[in-house]
């Protein structure tokens, strides 16, 4: 069965102590109440990934990632940081290719490509994202961009390798705008996107595939979307900042 999985991302947000007390108090209200397969991850600001791997130490069902990571191995890129050192730390994931990442830091497919495959030698595991824009829905072109974005960022990669890989679903038009997709429609793209991996790989691939979905995604709608057969929990974003949502979002599968 492939694992649930709920990952905060707390974007920009959040100095050193603030990030180490949501952080406690999430893995207070949490910790012994996931069950089943499911993981939550937290994905935080590169200044608190140490201190969060620390405390997370003894819960074996609570991860620490990061936002972004470099494709070089290491070098002159002043201001970057290497998968290298995020794995040193002992955080585990790594988003790549969230939509505020491809909008303002102009990130392609292709370098999203690199950037995977540099994550994936280092030993984490990439919250890949993919979605579409609204201009894009509305000229019903999100098929189409859903599978490119699929193709040209994470289909070069060998089965072993994609095996290590988390998607998330995020619809650009519904991130930090209160507005969600509904089940119906999160639900046909993750069901297409499941398809697109037994098209490419195997059935058997797709079927262990997690997929995630983001976008307003809050303690009141979070159980309908993950009761749908293709959509395997979510990333958060705004909810991951207040410490009662995002434990309830993580106990939606309890
Ligand atoms: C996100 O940034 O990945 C996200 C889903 O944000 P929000 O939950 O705030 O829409």
């Amino acid at each position: 069965m492939r694992k649930k999985i709920v990952a905060g991302n707390w974007k920009m947000n959040l100095d050193y102590n603030e990030g180490l007390s949501l952080f406690s108090e999430v893995i207070n209200i949490i910790k012994d109440e996931i069950t089943g397969t499911q993981e939550a991850v937290v994905c935080s600001p590169f200044i608190h990934l140490h201190s969060l791997v620390q405390l997370a130490k003894g819960y074996n069902k609570v991860s620490v990632g990061a936002q972004n990571a470099h494709q070089a191995e290491s070098g002159a890129y002043t201001g970057e940081i290497s998968a290298k050192q995020i794995k040193s730390v002992g955080a585990e994931y790594v988003i790549l290719g969230h939509s505020e990442r491809r909008q303002y830091f102009g990130e392609t497919n292709e370098l999203l490509a690199k950037k995977t495959d540099t994550a994936l030698a280092n030993g984490l595991k990439p919250i890949f994202c993919i979605g579409e824009t609204l201009q894009e829905r509305e000229a019903e072109t999100h098929f189409e961009i859903i599978k490119s974005q699929l193709v040209e960022g994470i289909f070069h990669l060998d089965e072993a390798s994609f095996g290590k890989l988390v998607i998330a679903y995020e619809p650009v038009w519904a991130i930090g705008t209160g507005v969600t997709a509904t089940s119906e429609q999160a639900q046909e793209i993750h069901a297409f996107i499941r398809q697109e991996i037994a098209a490419k790989y195997s059935q058997a691939v797709a079927d262990a595939t997690t997929i995630l979905y983001g976008g307003s995604c809050n303690p009141k709608n979070a159980a309908e979307l993950f009761a749908q057969a293709d959509i395997d929990g979510g990333l958060i974003g705004g909810a991951s900042l207040k410490s009662r949502d995002f434990a309830d979002i993580v106990k939606v599968f309890n």
